[in-house]
């Protein structure tokens, strides 16, 4: 979905590889579908973007009128800053990303990007402002190298491979037999969870988007691939305005603002530390997972 402006002559042909190839593709078909809904208002101007400055004001959202899922968000978040989500699985997050995108449009409030109401600027422009590494990365049975450089097809391979470099995923490819040439996807190579993440984030630096959406997988990588990505994901984020939606608490901690979203409201707000010191819904979440993680490290070290 990410970058969507595929020609339409090559729809086709995407459309029958990722047929075969994914398991994941309600984001691409949920894009298809809806854009029509979408629309850019007559002359609409192009978003300028100048610090990357994101604010929600008062925004309520449903998918449906009988079912409203987010209510009254409202937050800023500072450019350059990172924000981070949590809250249980259906909680709103990755709602909140899709309503940034512009995916759908938000039905109270507004979402307001360095000063502009994002409905009122280019769907295109907007898009091209962000960078999403999704739950479920995307890959075509092509080469690691035309996955890779579908961040911005333009991109020079000393571009590509320095993306690769920074999202460490360079090392591996090279090792591969093929190395670059490397046919990924259903019918290829079949890449990790992480690794395919890596391939997410490298496409998200070549893109050189102001703004970055990182959706946490669900899926359980071990913890050293878990560490090397939160790793990667810090440096990436350093330059960028990033909203980052953890499903694991111990991703947060550096956040300069965490969100804890509970059945589409904010519930708590604030720093790891003011969280942690309010002895709230964080606080709880915190010490449950604390526990989870020695439970399982116990586990571990009485089976070896
Ligand atoms: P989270 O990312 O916190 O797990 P989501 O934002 O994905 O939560 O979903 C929030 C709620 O919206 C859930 O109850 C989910 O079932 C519902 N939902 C998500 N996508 C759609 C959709 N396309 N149509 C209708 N309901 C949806
Ligand atoms: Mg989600």
């Amino acid at each position: 979905m990410l970058q969507l402006f595929i020609p339409l002559g090559f729809l086709g042909i995407v459309y029958r590889q990722i047929k075969y190839a994914l398991a994941d593709m309600d984001l691409v078909f949920k894009l298809l579908e809806r854009q029509p809904e979408i629309e850019d208002q007559p002359n609409a101007p192009t978003l300028a973007l100048t610090e990357g400055a994101i604010r929600f004001e008062q925004v309520d959202f449903h998918y449906q009128p009988e079912r409203p899922i987010l209510h009254g968000i409202d937050f800023t978040l500072a450019p350059g800053q990172t924000l981070a989500v949590v809250g249980h699985s259906g909680a709103g997050k990755s709602t909140l990303s899709r309503l940034l995108f512009r995916f759908y449009d938000v039905t109270g409030g507004r979402i307001v990007l360095d000063g502009q109401n994002i409905r009122s600027v280019t769907q295109e422009s907007l898009r091209a402002a962000i960078g999403i590494v999704p739950q479920d990365t995307v890959l075509f049975n092509e080469s690691i190298y035309y996955n890779l450089a579908y961040g911005r097809p333009e991109a020079s391979r000393a571009e590509i491979e320095r993306a690769a470099e920074m999202a460490h995923i360079r090392a591996f490819i090279e090792s591969l037999p093929d190395g670059w040439n490397t046919v990924v996807g259903e019918r290829g190579l079949k890449l990790s969870g992480g690794e395919k993440q890596r391939v997410a984030i490298a496409r998200a630096i070549l893109k050189r988007p102001r703004i970055l959406i990182f959706d946490e997988a669900t899926s359980s990588l071990d913890s050293h691939t878990e560490q090397a990505i939160q790793q990667t994901l810090a440096e990436v984020a350093e330059n960028h305005t990033t909203l980052v939606i953890a499903h694991r608490l111990s991703t947060v901690v550096d956040a300069d603002r965490i969100l804890v979203l509970e059945q589409g409201r904010i519930r708590e707000q604030g720093r790891h530390r003011e969280l942690l010191d309010a002895g709230g819904h964080y606080a709880a979440m915190w010490e449950l997972q604390q526990r989870e993680i020695r439970a399982s490290s116990r586990q571990l070290s009485a089976a070896s």
